[in-house]
């Protein structure tokens, strides 16, 4: 056994835990299955734009902690997500702010604008059992119909009355005209893009890529003392407590002959009749990228099977309770780690994956 730590995975989990392990004298090996490191982080570089080839990445978070510990192996940009969202051929700002709540109803006042929602909003005295139920209660019904509920529908092919009001609690809702989609101190993305982000963190550690773990248990776990799982729980255990569902996506990617097709980096459909619910354009997310030409992916929510590529955990409650039964087994382990957003089927951000498998780490060197 030459390694401490196999870690299955080249994702956000498996290249932190490998870092921070390898900061304290450990040997580690990385493997996965795809031909790259970065997860879906992944970014290619397309006539001089970084694609963020599986879905827009927007770093965020307010710890000081997970911030030095990214800026240790990329220079951050300034960037701030400002999305909006096309419905009956209207632009609206998100996330929901004075932007929106004047061009939803013409308000100009914080105090005009929590009238007009305190008029509609739905009043519960008791918590939100859905998302549908969170969202009225949150912005009333007027926002909930043009700018939630179809856009809900096609990105979890569920009805937002079967889904966690959790969900909908990821976008602010302010009386303030700032229409920044998120709420930390710190934000940014790497210059350079996030492979090369991933690369420097692995810096000096073995990794093997385009490798099966899965097909080929015992020849990789006798490599290490230990084994760091990042991939889907379900799968490593076969499925034994049946299968959890994740979304899938599909993404159509183009290259379009302008300087500026959308003039933003992310526009949302959130009408029923459009199959895409956002059209990303990548340069946008660097700053002031002159290039000839914009490439552009509309991202199309997939139906869920084993073979597809997981992108977002469904945490609702008959998937919960299959994962409860695999996390059981995984915490009577001994020598098995398992970390990430499909091994923890958390809908977790980047940020918090880091904040996991730092915690991880702690918990071991006690
Ligand atoms: N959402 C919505 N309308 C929008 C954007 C988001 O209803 O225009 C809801 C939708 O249910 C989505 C959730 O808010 O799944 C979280 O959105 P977020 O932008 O955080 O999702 P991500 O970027 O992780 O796909």
């Amino acid at each position: 056994m030459s390694y401490d730590y196999l870690i299955v995975g080249a994702g956000v989990f498996g290249s932190t835990f490998a870092r921070l392990a390898t900061d304290a004298g450990k040997r580690c090996l990385v493997i996965d299955k795809r031909p790259h490191v970065a997860g879906n982080c992944y970014t290619e570089n397309q006539h001089g734009i970084n694609v963020h080839v599986f879905g827009p990445h927007i770093f965020h978070c307010n710890d000081e902690n997970i911030w030095n510990f990214v800026n240790r192996f990329a220079k951050f940009n300034n960037f701030r997500n400002s999305p909006i969202a096309f419905h009956g051929g209207k632009a609206y700002s998100l996330p929901f702010s004075m932007y929106t709540f004047n061009q939803m109803w013409g308000v100009l006042t914080p105090e005009e604008a929590q009238a007009k929602i305190e008029s509609q909003r739905l009043k519960l005295d008791r918590e939100p059992a859905n998302l549908e139920e969170q969202a009225l209660i949150l912005v009333g019904p007027d926002i909930y119909e043009t700018l939630i509920r179809d856009y809900t529908r096609k990105q979890w092919q569920k009805d937002p009355k079967d889904l966690p009001a959790s969900i909908i609690k990821r976008l602010p809702v302010r009386l303030t005209w700032d229409n920044n989609y998120f709420n930390d101190k710190y934000q940014g993305i790497p210059i350079g893009g996030y492979t090369a982000l991933f690369q420097n963190m692995l810096d000096g550690i073995d990794v093997e890529l385009s490798v099966d773990y899965l097909a080929d248990i015992d020849h990789w776990n006798a490599k290490a003392k230990q084994v760091v799982f990042t991939g889907k729980i379900d799968e490593y255990y076969g499925f034994r407590f049946g299968e959890l569902e994740y979304r899938s996506l599909r993404f159509d990617t183009e290259v379009i002959e302008t300087s500026n097709y959308q003039g933003n980096a992310v526009i949302n459909y959130t009408e029923a009749n459009v199959p895409w619910t956002r059209i990303i354009e990548h340069k946008h997310f660097e700053n002031d990228l002159k290039t000839p030409v914009s490439v552009v992916t509309k991202e199309i929510p997939d139906t869920w099977s084993r073979n597809k590529t997981p992108y977002y955990p469904i945490g609702d409650a008959r998937n919960m309770a299959i994962f409860k039964q695999y996390e059981a087994l995984a915490e009577a382990e001994s020598n098995l780690i398992f970390g990430g957003r499909l091994a923890e089927y958390q809908y977790y951000d980047m940020h918090q994956v880091i904040g996991s498998a730092i915690a991880k780490i702690r918990k071991i060197q006690q």
